[in-house]
């Protein structure tokens, strides 16, 4: 996705390159980074807690997530951002203030999307299969914790269900295909050739659904742009992790 952005844009002495690292390498490789040309990295699982401690500033949004998924490399010191939050308002489209919204899961992208709609003025509440978990996620980000899911109008699935078993779904969470109506939204963060159960049922009970490619695609262009200083080539983008997702 990112290398089909930098070719897009023709800027061809780039490269976007995978880098998988053991955990107790972590720190000391992104430290070099920089001296070896890299502009910045992403950063994913298990590395997102690491790399907001090692870094030198890191905007509000990725303290109070707790979590680092774009490292910029500048003026000689390291900046953290989590661009999971933008980038998953950016896909929305749509204002979510005063609207109740239900976050299922309270892992590193639940706490993105409860700080996220939280400070976008949304009424958020979240449920978690591991109530403490979504306790804990709500001191921290001053949203409401419930032990069975409320009705909303922003559904938002953030657990890892329905990424291997397409069927999973209805089985594992709390939702009812009839509570996804016309004139609700329900998003998905887990994204698959042909989209999700939930999303196909959704769709088909009239909710407006977002799938989980179009929130990687907008938190990878915040990145982008971040590091380039140029406006991101979205469709580009777009095409790119369409294809992979599918193979
Ligand atoms: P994580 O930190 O490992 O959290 C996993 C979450 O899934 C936890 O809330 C966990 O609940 C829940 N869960 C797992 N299996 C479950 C089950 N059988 N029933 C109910 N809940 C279950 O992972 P993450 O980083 O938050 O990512 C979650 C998903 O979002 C992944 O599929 C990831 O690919 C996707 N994601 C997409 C984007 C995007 O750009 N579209 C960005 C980030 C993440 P417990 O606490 O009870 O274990």
């Amino acid at each position: 996705m990112h290398n089909a952005a930098l070719a897009a844009l023709g800027l061809d002495g780039w490269r976007y390159l995978r880098l998988p690292l053991p955990p107790e390498l972590f720190a000391e490789t992104v430290r070099a980074l920089p001296a070896a040309g890299f502009r910045g990295v992403n950063v994913t699982i298990p590395h997102k807690h690491a790399a907001l401690a090692l870094a030198d500033a890191a905007t509000d949004a990725a303290r109070a997530i707790g979590a680092a998924n774009t490292l910029t490399f500048e003026h000689g010191a390291i900046h953290a951002e989590n661009t999971d939050a933008p980038g998953l308002l950016a896909a929305l489209g749509e204002p979510v203030a005063g609207r109740r919204a239900l976050v299922l899961g309270a892992g590193g992208a639940g706490r993105a999307a409860a700080w996220a709609l939280a400070s976008a003025g949304a009424d958020v509440a979240v449920w978690n299969r591991t109530p403490d978990r979504a306790r804990v996620l709500a001191e921290d980000l001053g949203v409401r914790a419930v032990t069975r899911p409320e009705s909303a109008e922003i559904l938002v699935n953030c657990t890892s269900v329905g990424l291997s078993d397409p069927d999973a779904t209805f089985k594992a969470l709390p939702v009812e295909a009839d509570e996804m109506r016309a004139g609700s939204l329900v998003v998905d963060m887990v994204y698959r050739a042909g989209g999700t159960r939930l999303l196909q049922v959704a769709r088909s009970q009239g909710a407006r659904v977002v799938d989980g490619l179009e929130i990687l695609v907008a938190q990878g262009a915040a990145s982008f742009e971040r590091w380039t200083g140029m406006e991101a080539p979205r469709e580009a983008m777009r095409e790119a992790a369409t294809t992979i997702a599918i193979t």
